[in-house]
């Protein structure tokens, strides 16, 4: 096996970079230098972590299609951050000049530190550094989930394979997932983790067919030791890339790899999945989050604030916990826009200050659980009808037009793409919605009375969501 060196390519993707971004840029952020390279990756060392940060923001991409372009192979970029000091203690290889080849064979524990220096430091390219289980708060909501990911980071690919956490938006899904690649990355200097959405694995497999390097997107996939896919979700539909991740799966599963995958529901509620890949998701271990109750949220809070440097007190904390209490996502967001308030007009965060500024944020997450099934409800009451008549296949105009005013109205007050709209209608696809939206557009021109028909249901939906 040989070893890996990408040197000469790296070089050239710096003259190019050079020549197209300009002297001046390229003088101001490119302060980097090669280090050395495995199969699928280039280490490069960076003088600070504001460098990497803003390479990784903003040219990291452009970088790595570069060195597709050259290499043909998909190569991501690590980066190391080596303070500029008189002796310079990372100018030894790391693992992955070894001649030992790639990366991946078994999962070994680090030999001592010279040949494979602790990744502390570095930063995986697809991992988010804030995302790991000492930021994670544990409650009732997540326990099961938490532990079984803290068992699996321990030892990868040997009891719960795959997991697959499931639950609603801003649960904490890909945190979590995330925690495992990064406790695994950090504490075994060999292991390779890959960590993507179901889209862009997607989208890769799609350029591999068009670049007709399916076999490197195999090889890529097939050798890690963690492979952590984020929404699942997004497959339905796509036979293809199912196809693709289910021999995949195979591989990984049949060498003991862990893979961990997200999903907004659970498994047996997804449409259009192939029976055999549904039933590889549903062999591991498959948990669900739950939206977190009120200390726990009142917990995430105050983890969040050890962050930063602003005091918020307590009964602004509880009011925060208090008004939002079905998303965490939405929960950090209130809170960052006290802090940026607090800091931008230099005044210490108050309970007046929070009610005020936060006055949309509370009223907004009243009605944060508009879903489609309460869409279906409501409107179907409202005409009289069935909840199973307006999501069923029947087209007769009663029916037809009803559905139209809901699917106007899912695609006005919720976030669902017209794909998703068109899953959750009963299976139809997404022109049936674009189509549905411009009938009814059509119709609130020449019907004065609609417009304030659909204004009374929307509301009747927004206070129905808020008590359930
Ligand atoms: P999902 O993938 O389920 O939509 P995320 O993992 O993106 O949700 O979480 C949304 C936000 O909430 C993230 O910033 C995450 O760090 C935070 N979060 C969720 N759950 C927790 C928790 N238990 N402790 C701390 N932060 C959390
Ligand atoms: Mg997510």
């Amino acid at each position: 096996m040989g070893s890996w060196n990408y040197s000469v390519f790296w070089d050239e993707a710096m003259k190019l970079a050079k020549a197209e971004l300009g002297e001046h840029e390229f003088a101001m952020w490119f302060n980097i230098e090669y280090v050395s390279s495995t199969e699928s990756s280039i280490l490069v060392r960076v003088p600070s972590s504001f460098y990497r940060d803003q390479l990784l923001r903003q040219y990291q991409k452009y970088l790595e299609t570069k060195l597709y372009e050259l290499t043909g192979k998909p190569l991501s970029l690590e980066f190391v951050v080596v303070k500029p000091a008189p002796t310079d203690s990372l100018s030894t290889e790391r693992s992955v000049d070894n001649p030992d080849g790639p990366a991946s064979p078994a999962m070994t524990k680090a030999k001592p530190s010279k040949e494979e220096p602790p990744r502390e430091h570095m930063r995986h390219p697809q991992l988010r550094r804030d995302y790991t289980f000492e930021n994670f708060i544990i409650g009732d909501n997540n326990g099961f989930a938490a532990n079984a990911a803290l068992a699996i980071s321990k030892n990868p690919g040997t009891s719960y394979n795959p997991f697959l956490i499931y639950g609603g938006v801003g649960l904490g899904k890909t945190h979590l997932m995330q925690s495992i690649g990064n406790r695994v990355w950090t504490e075994n200097a060999r292991a390779k983790v890959i960590c993507i959405t179901a889209e862009e694995f997607t989208n890769e497999f799609i350029q591999s067919i068009h670049d007709k390097t399916t076999q490197n997107f195999k090889n890529k996939y097939r050798y890690v030791d963690v492979l952590l896919i984020d929404d699942i979700h997004f497959l339905q539909n796509k036979l293809g890339s199912q196809e693709e991740l289910f021999h995949t799966f195979n591989a990984l599963y049949d060498a003991n790899k862990q893979m961990v995958f997200t999903c907004d529901r659970p498994v047996s509620e997804l449409k259009n999945l192939s029976d055999r890949l549904r039933s590889r998701f549903e062999r591991g271990l498959n948990v669900d989050l739950q939206p977190p109750n009120f200390e726990t949220r009142c917990a995430i809070l105050k983890k969040k604030i050890e962050a930063s440097t602003v005091q918020v007190p307590d009964e602004v904390i509880e009011i925060i916990a208090k008004n939002i209490s079905t998303n965490v996502r939405d929960l950090e967001a209130a809170l960052t826009k006290l802090v940026a308030y607090s800091e931008l007009v230099h005044k210490n965060i108050t309970l007046e200050i929070a009610q005020n500024q936060l006055k949309d944020v509370f009223s907004q997450s009243k009605h944060g659980n508009v879903t489609i099934d309460n869409i279906l409800r409501v409107v179907a009451d409202h005409y009289k009808l069935s909840y199973s008549d307006l999501k069923g296949k029947k087209r007769t105009k009663n029916i037809a037009f009803p559905r139209q005013i809901a699917m106007f109205i899912a695609r006005e007050i919720t976030e669902y793409s017209t794909t998703e709209l068109g899953f959750e209608f009963g299976g139809r696809d997404h022109t049936t919605v674009m189509h549905a939206c411009q009938k009814i557009e059509e119709r609130l021109k020449l019907d004065p009375n609609l417009e304030s028909s659909i204004q009374l249901l929307v509301r009747t939906i927004k206070e129905y969501s808020a008590k359930i």
